[in-house]
């Protein structure tokens, strides 16, 4: 399904080299979670992502962020401003050694405020659309996958298409949650988690 909205970011060059990828989340992952997050000067990477990121990169493992984006939803910013964010985002990550191989966002909600953003949108997290999408495009196997996440929609998205799940304790470290989900496995930060990933 192609809905208004769903562009890709997809890193020049880009082609996985293994049929499994790394998902991760953004906000309280690789970035400090700051509630609705839009401006560039509040981005602010967790130290240990970069190293992570950096690890991932060696062993050849896609990296992909998958994120909801309830800023545009809410109309705190229009797609532009999210976009001109994630690649704030990509070049800090890529300055420091640290490649982003896509990333994929909703900006949907079934109640936004942004009328053109109105839509139960079935890529939207714990929704499994942004993964399976993303399984299409680069040809990868979602249960021999992983994704690391702060919050239970991102560990329920995760159990939902067979995806090994990794519940971080930075950000929102589970506790916002409307969802329930047991994760996989519960890690200090991506760091130990991407280490546990790549010990296995
Ligand atoms: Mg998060
Ligand atoms: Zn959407």
């Amino acid at each position: 399904m192609q809905l208004e909205g769903h562009s890709v970011y997809i890193r020049p060059g880009f082609k996985p080299q293994k049929n499994w990828a790394v998902f991760l989340d953004r906000d309280g992952v690789i970035n400090q979670e700051k509630h609705l997050l839009f401006k560039l000067k509040d981005w602010q990477v967790i130290p240990q992502a970069l190293q992570a990121i950096k690890k991932l990169n060696r062993a050849e493992t896609p990296v992909i962020v998958v994120h909801n984006a309830a800023v545009v939803a809410r109309n705190l910013c229009q797609i532009d401003q999210l976009e001109k964010l994630n690649q704030h985002m990509v070049k800090k990550l890529k300055q420091r050694g640290a490649n982003i191989d896509a990333i994929f966002y909703c900006p949907h909600h079934r109640q936004a405020f942004n009328p053109r953003m109105v839509k139960d949108c079935p890529w939207r997290k714990p929704g499994t659309g942004m993964l399976t999408a993303a399984a299409k495009k680069f040809r990868l196997d979602l249960k021999k996958s992983f994704i690391i996440g702060d919050s239970a929609r991102d560990i329920l998205a995760g159990k939902n298409v067979g995806a090994t799940t990794i519940l971080v304790k930075t950000g929102h470290a589970g506790k916002d949650s409307l969802y329930q989900a047991t994760p996989d496995k519960i890690s200090q930060n991506i760091l130990t988690a991407v280490n546990w990933i790549l010990s296995l």
